[in-house]
């Protein structure tokens, strides 16, 4: 390991978010390097690395890469990051990567809404899907013969969180790859692969990049077989992500400590506000000292989330409350700068009630979100 690179783990998130993934100073060259828009490179002779054709590698992508995998895994170089065209993207490159006809995969039951059609394709390929919903580390019971297990933690959309080394470790006893969702937590606010998993997958959609404006997905892992594979199914696939939204991830990457911290703090503003309410039921939000996953979260994250979910009586008392709501969106999506809120259950794929919100906390003034909020709830009132 160099020194630069042992600094590099050592020094705060916020100075690690400004300079991921820059290269050395070039004089005259700005700091960032521009997006490269190439589908070919120069490539005289035998072919050699590193650009020959953009579909295999581009230089944006490489300093996007780097940035990712310096604050997934600080310090480490044994880690390699892939970017991908989103976060599905990147999920299904590990799960049809790894799995073969035969195999067994282990998936949560309360995981991102688009899981549940990736496990029907596994199926109809010939793996055995086996689902358990990830509070309480349900996921421990199907591990026997398994292949791989998936961790959403915490779980989108109902914030519930597993313990991720003790899964991992029984996993590992029986020599199944685990591979972790990190995309709410962010990898300021939790590192799987410091916690075990071979891999750490996330929607660079949502929290990472914050601006709502960009799809993007990534995987980092320790295992170079593994990650040969994953690079082989990005060449076989081809979803990659275009260069603009590699450079403009990357420039917001400089903003992630900033927006997180205003984000999450936030965000348990909202929740405590939310917790005096009587219409309001099922609040979670793990930053709670009394959420049913604070003590596990507490073990493994360093940050919480900027997401708080709840359920109000009725479908149409959640109607009202979003209609009314000024600061706050009616969006999907969440972790951008601007707060976003949706009721869940219109899109007919999460097991959650009809009242169910889930509530993206963005960086506008807590009071001014508070206020709006509570006064939204009031005027959607019976
Ligand atoms: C949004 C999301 C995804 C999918 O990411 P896309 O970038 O929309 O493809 C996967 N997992 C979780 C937990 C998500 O929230």
């Amino acid at each position: 390991m160099s020194d630069a690179t042992e600094n590099e783990g050592r020094t705060g998130d916020g100075t690690r978010a400004v300079r991921a993934g820059l290269p050395e100073p070039v004089k005259h060259e700005p700091t960032l390097p521009g997006p490269v828009f190439a589908a070919h490179f120069h490539l005289p002779g035998e072919v050699t690395g590193p650009y020959a054709y953009g579909r295999d590698d581009n230089p944006t992508w490489t300093l996007l890469e780097r940035a990712i995998g310096e604050l997934e895994a600080p310090g480490r170089e044994d880690v390699e990051t892939l970017v991908f065209a989103s976060g599905m993207a990147a999920i299904s490159s590990v799960l049809f990567s790894q799995l073969r006809a035969g195999d067994a995969v282990v998936l949560p039951s309360d995981g991102y809404q688009v899981l549940p059609l990736v496990g029907a394709q596994l199926e109809a390929y010939g793996i055995e899907v086996r689902t358990a919903p990830t509070g309480g580390d349900a996921q421990l019971e199907l591990l026997d013969g398994a292949r791989l297990l998936w961790i959403e933690s915490p779980s989108n959309p109902g914030l519930d969180v597993c313990d991720i080394r003790r899964l991992t470790e029984a996993a590992h006893a029986r020599g199944a790859l685990v591979a972790v969702d990190n995309t709410l937590a962010t990898p300021l606010g939790q590192r799987p692969l410091e916690l075990g998993a071979d891999f750490s997958v996330a929607s660079g959609t949502k929290q990472l990049t914050g601006h709502g404006d960009v799809l993007l997905g990534y995987v980092a892992g320790r295992d170079a077989e593994a990650m040969t594979a994953v690079r082989r199914w990005r060449k076989i696939v081809g979803a990659i992500s275009g260069p603009m939204e590699s450079w403009l991830a990357h420039r917001s990457i400089a903003t992630l400590q900033l927006r997180v911290d205003r984000q999450n703090a936030t965000a348990l503003t909202v929740a405590e506000a939310l917790r005096q309410r009587p219409e309001v039921s099922d609040l979670r939000y793990p930053g709670l000292p009394d959420d049913p996953s604070h003590k596990i979260a507490t073990q493994q994250m360093r940050r919480y989330g900027c997401v708080v979910s709840f359920t109000l009586p009725t479908r149409e008392r959640a109607e009202r409350f979003l209609t009314s709501l000024r600061l706050v969106e009616d969006a999907t999506s969440f972790g951008g700068v601007r707060s976003t809120a949706e009721r869940r259950r219109r899109w007919g794929g999460d097991a959650v009630p009809e009242g169910f919100i889930r509530m993206s906390v963005g960086a506008e003034d807590p009071e001014d979100l508070v206020a709006d909020i509570l006064r939204a709830l009031d005027q959607s009132a019976d």
